[in-house]
């Protein structure tokens, strides 16, 4: 089974990568998506969260990433996913989430599978890791080791405009 994890990993972080790791061990393949919206610019360019996503999956033989600007439920059909992966952290995520799934399924006929988030990532967000880079905090233990040094730099380059 081909499953599809769509996000903004904006950056990726310990969370992601725990679901990740967890949907290769699963399933057959694993296409990780780094989907794009012109009204949501993100705070790191696409393209470097790609680059991060690749080096972070390299070790994972049946991980593929792709970069996509146009609609997840055409993606999902186009690259043969038998169904969509979110990862759930709590209530909140899920009240975001079931909508949503409900909305595909209708629309397009695909399915969302949930996977829980291990106690140890379920506060973890990209948002949290923004928030803390914005005042120079901590994310070390946030953000897989293998790119830290990278999104605080490119963070920091950002900042000073260069
Ligand atoms: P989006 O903007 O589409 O929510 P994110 O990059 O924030 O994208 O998240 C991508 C997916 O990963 C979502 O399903 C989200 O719920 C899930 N996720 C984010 N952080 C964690 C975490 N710490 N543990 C498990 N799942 C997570």
């Amino acid at each position: 089974m081909k499953i599809i994890y769509p996000g903004s990993f904006d950056p990726p972080t310990r969370g992601h990568m725990d679901i990740i790791a967890r949907a290769a061990a699963m399933f057959d393949e694993v296409v990780v998506a780094v989907m794009m919206n012109e009204e949501k610019m993100g705070c790191f360019d696409p393209a470097a969260r790609r680059d991060w996503l690749l080096s972070l999956v390299r070790e994972l033989p049946n991980v593929t990433v792709v970069e996509e600007k146009g609609l997840l439920m055409d993606l999902a059909v186009s690259v043969g996913a038998s169904a969509i992966l979110r990862g759930l952290r709590d209530a909140a995520d899920y009240a975001v989430e079931r909508p949503v799934a409900d909305a595909f399924r209708a629309i397009a006929g695909v399915e969302t599978l949930f996977m829980q988030s291990s106690p140890e990532h379920g506060f973890v967000s990209s948002r949290m890791v923004r928030e803390l880079l914005k005042f120079r905090g901590p994310v070390a233990d946030l953000i897989p080791p293998k790119i830290v040094k990278d999104v605080v730099t490119l963070y920091a380059q950002r900042r000073e405009g260069v």
